[in-house]
This record gives structure tokens, sequence and C-alpha cells, in this order.
């Protein structure tokens, strides 16, 4: 197949991407990094009155200083909406990078991530508009939007008011590495805790008389193992994994206990499952909800008392998975051809802002633009993946369908 002619400016692409990546814009500080994207959409022709941020930040459980930043370009020809996407935020050890080209890497000076993950996306949707803008390519509308505190939950996703979408057809968020790599599915997420609140007794003077909260998360955690149902879990009916993350006090930020001589009265714990399919994640946590319940009945005072379990669980985000032929992964296929590049399906044991676009209906792609070693002091930005990337988005925007 001969390759398509794509008026892509690779010098601009990377000076965009350059500029992005020396604005600091950590999860949940994300007002510089917006003001530097709408600003960048402007400088290419992007009319301001078409850029608008949402109020989705005020529905993020946690302080984040903006919403999600949206840009509507309408359509040079007719056709369903198209929606790109990706994430304003870097995780913390990318703040202070300072980003240096290194023949065809741009990399940190090795004492901060690079913020790569996911500016390489940032940059790609602002030359996707800077392309059709000046080139004049022929469109459907199109929807550009840059969500906030992916990394730390994927909440702006998750916050946004689906009507802010247009009826998207079809979205291509721009977060991942190889552009020969599509992410076309990921896992869902159920998060658990556990409060034990025991006795307290002189360890050393009437140990009998105390119930031991860290004995009863200990016995809970091996019960749970011993079911099958710690780290990898595969089952008859469904398969996935799961993680005690936190074993603590209050809060899970301070010690379980605090002397040798008393038997600990109070143990927090906090853990995660994931699968593919939601109702296996929920009987995951299931599995160590009742670990907890048998712990519980195993460690009893001189009376026969028992540890008071109060444990909960709560969906994080929703597992997906796009077929073969869905629209989407059709068009993102037939773009990976036409620049001779084939096709890697991938489903992702992380989520992804794409699990919460699917939910609201959206079927997306994830695309991969030059992100390497992410969230690690070695993380660089591939310079031909990224072209690549750009190629791909501005060819997934103007393909007929
Ligand atoms: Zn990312």
């Amino acid at each position: 197949m001969s390759s398509p002619s794509i008026p892509l400016d690779v010098a601009s692409a990377i000076d965009h991407l350059m500029n992005f990546l020396s604005v600091e814009g950590v999860t949940g500080q994300e007002a510089k990094i917006g003001a530097a994207v709408s600003e960048a959409l402007k400088r290419v022709g992007v009319p301001a009155s078409a850029i608008r941020f949402d109020d989705a930040n005020k529905r993020i459980p946690v302080p984040t200083e903006t919403g999600n930043l949206f840009v509507d370009l309408p359509g040079t020809r007719p056709g369903p909406r198209l929606l790109f996407s990706t994430h304003l935020d870097t995780v913390p050890l990318c703040a202070g990078a300072k980003p240096r080209r290194e023949g065809d890497r741009i990399v940190s000076d090795g004492t901060t991530a690079l913020g790569g993950d996911a500016r390489t996306g940032v940059a790609l949707l602002v030359v996707l508009a800077e392309t059709l803008i000046k080139h004049k390519l022929p469109h459907p509308p199109i929807t550009l939007l840059f969500t906030v505190r992916e990394e730390s939950g994927l909440h702006g996703a998750r916050e946004l008011n689906p009507a802010d979408l247009g009826g998207a057809a079809m979205c291509i968020n721009v977060d991942g590495q190889l552009a020969s790599e599509l992410l076309v599915g990921a896992v869902g997420q159920e998060n658990w805790e556990v409060e034990i609140k025991g006795k307290a007794s002189h360890a050393g003077v009437a140990p009998e008389r105390g119930i031991s909260a860290t004995l009863v998360g200990a016995i809970a955690i091996a019960e749970a193992q011993r079911a099958g149902w710690f780290g990898k879990v595969v089952k008859s009916d469904g398969h996935g994994t799961s993680n005690v993350g936190i074993f603590g006090g209050k809060g899970g930020t301070v010690a379980a206990g605090d002397a040798t001589n008393v038997v600990t009265d109070y143990v927090y714990i906090r853990g995660e499952a994931r699968s593919p399919e939601a109702a296996f994640a929920t009987k995951i946590a299931n599995g160590y909800k009742e670990a907890f319940a048998k712990a519980q009945g195993e460690v009893k005072d001189h009376e026969g008392n028992t540890a008071e379990v109060k444990f909960s669980q709560k969906p994080a985000y929703p597992p997906f998975e796009l077929g073969q032929d869905t629209p989407v992964v059709k068009r993102a296929t037939k773009a990976l051809k036409l620049l001779g590049i084939e096709p890697t399906y991938l489903f992702s044991n992380g989520g992804l802002d794409a699990n919460w676009f699917d939910k609201h209906g959206v079927p997306t792609i994830t695309i991969g633009a030059g992100q390497a070693e992410i969230h690690t002091i070695k993380e660089y930005v591939n310079l031909t993946e990224y072209e690549k990337g750009c190629r791909i988005g501005i060819l997934m925007a103007t393909l007929e369908d």
C-alpha cells in the first residue's frame, strides 16, 4: 500500500511537545498546563469561543484546580462526530522536569520523570488542530478533550458530563507507547477497605483479656490467600488480580499499634481487586470479606468476645473490551495499515480514561505516541513513535468512512 501524503510539520510538532513538557502540571494542579494548551490552540487558529473548561473539578472528591478542557472543531464535511482525548496531568515524579532533546529522544535530566505520559497526547491533539486548520483538511465535526486527574484515579473522565461529548460516535484516546499498539480494552477495579476494632490489654500482664486487631487482619489475609483470592486469581468462573496495599492504623497513614506491650486494638487495611469482568472483581472483594469474617470468629478474649470488623467495597471503574468489528477499531486498523504499520491489539491490566468514555457511551481506542519508561526517572519520549502517532491521529480525523 502506498503511504498517503500527510502534511505533518514535524519540527513544529516537536516544538509543541517540548513546550508542553516544560510546563509543570502534576495531577490535581492542571491550571497552568490547561492555560498553556488553550494559548497554543488559539495560536494555531482555534477561535477562543471554541475552547471551554467544564466544572468536573467541583465534583471530583479531591482538590483539583481546573475542569476538563473541551475544544469543538466544526466539521468541514458531514459525518459522525469524532472525539480525540488525552490527559493534562502527569504523575508527581514529573514536577520540575527539564526536557532536553537527545537524538531521536526527549529526556529529562535524570532527577525527575519527564511527563511524556501524557504530554505526547496533549501535543498530538494540538498538532491535529493545527494541521487540520492550516491545510484546510476535510474532516467531520471533532471534539478535543483534555482531562484532569487521570493519574490519581481517572477522576476527570469519570466526572465529566456525557452531554459535553457532543454525541461522538467514537473516541481516539492518546495515552500509549508504540504507534503499533492499539489498546482495545482494560480491566475494571473494585476497592475494599476494612476497619478492625479489637480490645487493648497489657500484653505481658493479661494478654488473654485483649483482642488483637493485628491478629485478625493477619489471619484474614492468610485465609484470603489460602482460598485463592490473593495476587493472581484464577477460578473456573473468572480471573483477575488482587492486592493488600495498606496495613496500618487510623486512616492507614500511621502504624497499626504503637507499643509492644499493648494488644493492638485497631487496624485499618485497604486493598483492590481487578478483573475483565466487573462481577468477578466484586467476587474477589467478596472473598476478602468472607476471609475477614472467618478471622473475626477465630480471635477471642477470655470471655469469648470478638473484634468489630467493618468491611466495605466499592467499584472504582468499570472494565470494557471492544470487538474487532467495532468502527473505531476498524478505523484505527485502517490508519495503521495505510502507514505500513502492523497493529497489535492489547488489553490493559490498568484502568484508562477510556474505561469511563466507554461507560459514557463512546467506544474508545487508545493509541500510542511515543511514551516510554513512564512514571520513572528514566522516562523519555521516542520521537519516531511520536511522529507516527501524529500521522495516525491526522489520518483517523480525515479518513473517509
Ligand atoms: Zn497516561
